[in-house]
């Protein structure tokens, strides 16, 4: 017993181990903020903070130091729409997954969307709805923060919220009750749903203000105003921000007025729309990507002048930055493959967003519109959340993909430097 406490005493007696230091050594660090990359800076990491970034950043004595020739380091990238429990509809269709894929089969290949989108640089997702796998991506969230399987950090939108008959799968005997893809509710029943989806682990809210009521027709409102009040009230009282599906004038219309925090997609936003969102300060997540997939799932072929859908979607996009919009950077990824994230910031590069803003809307701009205060920036005190890229890709925005180190929570998360040889 006597041996047993001298061995408790001398444990405790021992110094606390110093955290691992890492000095990283790249061409130029994108820092998330300027659009400037900045040649010969150094990056310390301690732990899972970054400890110092600029000039003069010395290695101490016991750092690793990694250099990075020809490459840029940058923030750790955020994707501002996903759905880690799809995967693209030209493998399976959307009512398929819902209706066929047993809860399990999605989890395992969750497992594997998660691993493809820390791979691909991207460390934190904002998850927008697990599409009729119930709380599946709250176990997911925590596997990940556990360190059972790797993955980015992860807000989620859990079940997400429709209007009563809005929402598919369709076309069944009336009556016969089928899986759907997100929770209904209305009226009253609409705050109770908002707080027992925060109760199992929401990070945030999902609302669909709009959709195809039946197959082939037009998306149109779903929600009245005061349900979305209602609503957003709720959400926002629990420390919740929400998401709202609008692609109808009408529903962003009554969603900014409730005050959302960010809309998605938002296609036939008109000008006055887009003015009432900046003066709301609501961000649009314009999910460009999606809209090119689908299209060409259809049978588009890329060849100008593109289908009539990807025209409007274009222009929508044209008309929020016009407005003012914030831009958040989100693709819906799921509707391709996770791990092609990259697509979104070509696409809006491609629509005429420089390159530099595009990253920043994916760093430093997601983290603000998220209310993420601990990142999406190279800065002293900030998670140590990073990817090194071959190239500039502020003069190029496809180097994103070029991805030879992801670093999330001060951890290397993939090594390409000794991986691929
Ligand atoms: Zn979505």
């Amino acid at each position: 017993m006597r041996l047993i406490l001298t061995l408790v005493a001398l444990l405790f007696a021992l110094p606390v181990q110093a955290q691992d230091a890492l000095l990283l050594r790249p061409e130029r660090v994108f820092d998330g903020i300027d659009p400037r990359p900045h040649t010969g800076w150094s990056v310390l990491v301690r732990g899972n903070r970054i400890e110092a970034a600029g000039p003069d950043v010395r290695a101490p004595a016991d750092a690793r130091v990694i250099d990075l020739p020809g490459q840029t380091l940058m923030p750790g990238l955020i994707e501002g729409h996903s759905h880690l429990f799809l995967h693209p509809y030209n493998e399976t269709s959307w009512d398929d997954q819902v209706l066929h894929e047993p809860l399990a089969l999605r989890t395992a290949r969750a497992v594997n969307h998660a691993r493809a989108t820390l791979m691909a640089g991207f460390t934190t997702v904002r998850d927008l709805g697990t599409e009729g796998a119930g709380y599946a991506d709250a176990g997911l969230r925590r596997a990940i923060n556990e360190g059972i399987v790797p993955g980015p950090r992860m807000l989620i939108a859990s079940r997400a919220i429709v209007a009563t008959g809005a929402y598919g799968p369709k076309g069944f005997e009336p009556g016969v009750e089928v899986p759907l893809g997100a929770e209904e509710a209305d009226g009253a029943d609409l705050v109770r749903v908002v707080r027992s989806q925060i109760g199992a682990g929401a990070d945030l809210v999902k609302l669909y203000a709009d959709y195809r009521w039946g197959p082939g027709e037009p998306s149109r409102p779903t929600f009245s105003q005061a349900e979305l009040t209602e609503a957003v009230e709720a959400a926002h009282s629990a420390g919740r921000q929400v998401a709202v599906h609008a692609g109808t004038a009408e529903g962003m219309r009554r969603a900014i007025l409730a005050g959302a925090d960010t809309l998605e997609h938002g296609d036939a936003g008109t000008p006055e729309i887009f003015r009432l969102m900046a003066e709301h300060g609501v961000a649009l997540c314009p999910t460009l990507a999606a809209t090119d997939q689908i299209t060409r799932y259809r049978g588009w072929d890329g060849v100008e002048p593109a289908p009539q859908n990807v025209l409007t979607k274009r222009s929508a996009f044209a008309a929020a930055r016009a407005a003012g919009v914030e831009i958040c950077m989100g693709g819906d990824v799921g509707v391709y493959a996770h791990g092609n994230n990259a697509l979104e910031l070509e696409l809006m590069a491609a629509q005429g967003m420089p390159a530099a803003e595009v990253l920043i809307a994916a760093t430093s701009g997601n983290a603000a519109i998220f209310d993420l205060t601990d990142r999406g920036a190279v800065r002293a005190g900030l998670l140590a959340d990073l990817v090194a890229v071959e190239g500039d890709p502020t003069a190029d925005i496809s180097a994103v993909r070029a991805v030879r180190l992801v670093i999330k929570d001060g951890q290397i998360a993939r090594d390409e430097r000794t991986a691929a040889r």
